[in-house]
């Protein structure tokens, strides 16, 4: 940081200040997490200044052998790690992965079916604000209305209704295993196209702890920092018959130069992802999901479906008379850190919404375990239910920082 200090003192102390929010909260969004310092390293690179249009030996610029060698490790580690017959790692996020599925396999009108982003999907699975849900037509399925799963009987009917071109399945905020291959056979009963969208599950996909998309879809999708720990960004795996058509709709279609220096960090991720470290870190992960599911549960705090099967957890907060968006404010003002989350079948508008969601992959990576999390849905229930409660709130902060001081983050490379 010295050179930032000295040249732009303003976004340094920007930068110092998120560091010391990350590093004194309590992280539960279930999409963060953070990444090591060898995968921190190398997105902070000479890698940056590189312009490399075009695919490993195949550029539009010179000067590309070693940018070559970072993309080709990120190809090899993403096909070995997911089993995948091609691989394309230039996406700069998850949006632009499945703008580019989208763009090479449907047309403009064409029908897919996609999650409803208010029953856990996500934005770019035809939501109308999102360009998906503006040119294609999409018809969204959903979980069911008593048990919040996914409605697979739904799903078929909806498939021989309307004979979609495609069927994208992943989810946002989705607790329970996804069955990708009955959701296989249903594209296939229709002759439609299947993308999975593994944003969320990657890690434990990658790991073997919950069953791969990779063998049963045509497109995999998915983000390299949630679960996975990498830098932020996308990745397209496709069968070897869509690799060309995948590549075009990545660069030239939607992207110009790839962010070699993400690229090179894409690489690392997945060079750790393939650690027996990452497959013992994703196990407790989900572990510490459960178990804070549990302490939840058992003060008598709503958990849709009764638990989880991955990092995430949705809490429904409607039985405590509580809104997602003061939930959110009251757990960050004593230092944890959620997000507002619509239910299904939610009456509240998205900017308030009746839930929250909570993931257990950032606390996992600073090395909390089941007791922290058994303490940590203490602290969450106590503050939930008692929103004007000082006393609480101050117990709350006291507990937040002992965990934090506890279990520190990057103490030893950022100054
Ligand atoms: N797909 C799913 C299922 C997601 O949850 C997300 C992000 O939350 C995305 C795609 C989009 O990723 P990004 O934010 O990198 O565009």
């Amino acid at each position: 940081m010295r050179h930032l200090q000295n040249q732009d003192p303003a976004v340094a102390e920007a930068i110092r200040k998120e560091f010391a929010r990350q590093r004194d909260h309590i992280e539960l969004i279930a999409s963060e997490n953070f990444v090591s310092p060898a995968v921190l390293k190398a997105m902070g690179t000479v890698l940056t200044n590189k312009y490399a249009e075009g695919y490993p030996g195949k550029r539009y610029y010179g000067g590309c052998e070693y940018v070559d060698l970072a993309e080709s490790l990120a190809i090899q580690r993403a096909m070995e790690l997911f089993g995948a017959e091609h691989a394309n790692v230039q996406p700069h996020s998850g949006a632009q992965a499945n703008m580019a599925v989208y763009l090479a396999a449907v047309r403009p009108g064409d029908t897919i079916l996609g999650m409803n982003l208010a029953h856990g999907g996500h934005l770019t699975h035809g939501s109308p604000v999102n360009a998906s849900g503006q040119m294609y037509r999409f018809v969204p399925y959903g979980v069911n209305e008593k048990t919040h799963l996914l409605d697979y009987d739904e799903v078929r009917s909806l498939a021989l209704k309307h004979r979609p071109r495609m069927l994208v399945v992943g989810a946002s905020a989705y607790p329970r295993i996804i069955d990708f291959e009955r959701l296989a056979q249903i594209a296939a009963e229709v002759g439609a196209l299947f993308l999975a969208d593994m944003a969320h599950i990657a890690g434990p996909v990658a790991v073997g702890l919950h069953p791969s998309p990779v063998p049963h879809a045509h497109f995999v999708t998915t983000t390299t920092h949630k679960t996975l720990r990498g830098p932020r960004g996308g990745i397209i795996l496709c069968r070897k018959s869509w690799a060309s058509q995948i590549d075009k709709a990545v660069f030239p279609a939607t992207q110009g130069g790839p962010l070699m220096h993400i690229i090179a960090a894409k690489a690392v991720a997945l060079g750790e992802a393939a650690q027996p470290a990452f497959a013992d870190y994703t196990a407790r992960v989900l572990t510490n999901a459960k178990a804070l599911a549990e302490g939840l549960l058992a003060q008598d705090l709503n958990v849709l479906t009764g638990g989880t099967d991955n990092h995430l957890l949705l809490l429904d907060l409607r039985s405590i008379k509580m809104t997602g968006i003061d939930a959110q404010e009251l757990l960050d003002s004593v230092g944890i850190t959620v997000n507002k989350n619509a239910i299904p079948f939610d009456t509240a508008s998205p900017m308030v919404t009746s839930g929250i969601r909570i993931g257990t992959p950032a606390v996992t990576t600073r090395g909390m375990g089941p007791a922290e999390m058994a303490e940590l849905a203490g602290v969450i229930g106590a503050v939930l239910k008692h929103p004007s409660h000082a006393g609480v709130r101050g117990q709350a902060r006291r507990k937040v920082k002992e965990l934090t001081t506890a279990f520190p983050l990057y103490d030893d490379i950022i100054d």
